[in-house]
């Protein structure tokens, strides 16, 4: 296969065309290199590139003519899901840490760091054969939801170059959108995955917190973020979830235990979801912070779902008026104890004190955080100071507890809650960037997952205007191979009508 078009190929269709031997691994990594080098000068997708993934792709393909067992290249003994992700290039959030390669977090405070060590989720993927091809874009410590609070400059939507690409994960899904890769990395604390998984008209999808190891993740608020997995197509996102999901306890105390995690066999998934029951959330659909294409987009899929056998119902969570404040309280507090650390002394961009008194010392090494980290520093100490943590911090994890326990009332009776993953279009760069109130008002959709640690997924639904538009859906916990079924549904009886790639 020649020409651009193989660079839209979905993972598991790159994998066959590899291993029938159409596809050389060097070629397709080193053509997508200079894709790369053409097309991310206008998008910004990336921040480091994979110096090594020549090399890697040398053996895969040494390994495929038979002069090797594959047996992966990160360290020599692959797992038991050996070659399902062969050659395919992946992009890797920049605060997922990878051996050998720079992991900023997009902050100048990790301007030069290489971790010696690669994340659970990133090994366990380059042991199926997937080949790191570089890291991607982000808000600084995951911090936003538009890369726009990036120290390496804003990501740019590949749909509209005008516009942002979401956040904060936007070079993952910018790099899938632009066929600048394959599949994709990223970290939900309170939507980052699904956001710009939404904006840039890709899957993204956040597990059940403890399904993927955290191991290797670069802390923002431990008690709500996940990795996330984002692809062009529901059978890639199957493929990775087998790879990657699993327990990792000794590095991880809160993943999950592998044999109450889910079973999965990315070939059976059904498209069937007939006599399925979703609820829509009345607080949601009423909401005025909704965009009119976002509504009409939202309608037409339930009218969608229900011909496809669903029955869509409309139900109350009148708690959820508190999610944003419950969510924004407690991921700010998480975040002030996480980035304590970085003081030039244990961790982080240093300098020399050259005798200046040691708090003196401490404000310059911390003055490299970007505008938004610091605020966010100061606002989650302060909620978290003696005399404000009852009425704040307290107050915040009461609320999270009542919107977890009415949220898994809801998906008692019905099989998962629908609606729309952003209520807005992606805005233009800097429309938002100005106003943090209004700028945090966009994951109204997308916190209560992370509160009530359900898995939730993104789906790619429409276009408006040429800009896309996702529907999401959330599950009851370990439910991720239902979410699955659902988005394989709206994938087959949609593949005329949504596109995931510009070529
Ligand atoms: N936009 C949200 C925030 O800024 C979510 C970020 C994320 O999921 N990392 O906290």
């Amino acid at each position: 296969m020649v020409g651009t078009s193989r660079f839209a190929l979905n993972a598991y269709e790159l994998v066959n065309e590899i291993k029938n031997g159409s596809i050389s691994v060097e070629d397709y990594i080193a053509s997508m290199f200079e894709r790369i080098r053409k097309m991310d000068e206008r998008i910004n997708a990336y921040i480091t590139l994979n110096e090594h993934a020549l090399e890697e792709a040398r053996i895969v393909d040494k390994a495929l003519k038979g002069y090797t067992e594959w047996k992966g290249y990160s360290n020599g003994n692959g797992n038991g899901n050996s070659s399902i992700l062969l050659g395919v290039p992946l992009a890797v959030k920049d605060n997922i840490s990878t051996q050998g390669i720079r992991t900023t977090c997009a902050s100048k405070m990790l301007e030069d760091y290489v971790p010696v060590y690669d994340a659970t989720v990133v090994k366990r993927l380059k042991d199926a054969g997937a080949i790191v091809i570089g890291k991607t874009n982000m808000d600084e410590f995951g911090m936003g939801s538009t890369t726009e609070f990036s120290a390496f400059g804003v990501t740019h939507n590949p749909w509209a170059y005008e516009r942002v690409a979401g956040g904060s994960s936007g070079g993952s899904a910018a790099a899938l959108a632009s066929c600048m890769a394959g599949i994709a990395l990223g970290s939900d604390t309170g939507g980052s995955v699904r956001c710009p998984a939404s904006f840039c008209s890709i899957y993204g999808l956040k597990p059940t917190y403890g399904l993927l190891s955290r191991y290797g993740l670069i802390s923002y608020a431990n008690s709500l973020e996940c990795i996330g997995l984002m692809a062009r197509s529901v059978l890639d996102l199957a493929l990775m979830l087998k790879v990657t999901a699993g327990s990792d306890m000794q590095n991880d105390h809160t993943s999950i235990d592998a044999d109450t995690s889910l079973s999965l066999d990315p070939e059976s998934i059904s498209p069937d979801i007939k006599g399925m029951r979703f609820a829509t959330i009345r607080e949601v659909v009423e909401s005025e912070g909704i965009d009119e294409p976002v509504r009409d987009s939202m309608l037409d899929a339930i009218s969608s779902v229900e011909q496809l056998g669903a029955i869509v119902e409309e139900v109350s969570i009148p708690s959820l008026r508190y999610a944003l404040a419950s969510y924004y309280t407690i991921a700010m507090a998480e975040a002030s104890s996480n980035l304590a650390r970085y003081d030039g002394i244990r961790y982080g961009y240093t300098e020399e004190p050259d005798g200046v008194a040691w708090n003196e010392f401490y404000s310059t090494i911390r003055g490299n955080f970007g505008s938004e980290v610091k605020r966010r520093i100061m606002l989650g100490t302060y909620v978290l100071s003696s005399g404000y943590y009852g009425r704040y911090y307290m107050k915040a994890q009461k609320a999270r507890a009542l919107i977890r326990d009415d949220m898994l009332k809801v998906l008692k009776d019905y099989d998962a809650i629908m609606m729309p993953t952003m209520p807005i279009l992606p805005p233009r760069i800097g429309e938002r960037v100005s106003d943090p109130l209004r700028l945090y008002n966009i994951d109204v959709c997308t916190v209560l997952a992370n509160l009530a640690g359900v898995p939730a997924l993104s789906i790619p639904y429409s276009m408006y205007n040429g800009l896309p538009i996702g529907v999401q859906f959330m599950a009851r916990h370990l439910d991720e191979p239902l979410l699955l079924r659902i988005a394989y549904a709206l994938e087959s009886a949609r593949c005329d009508k949504v596109r995931r790639c510009i070529i």
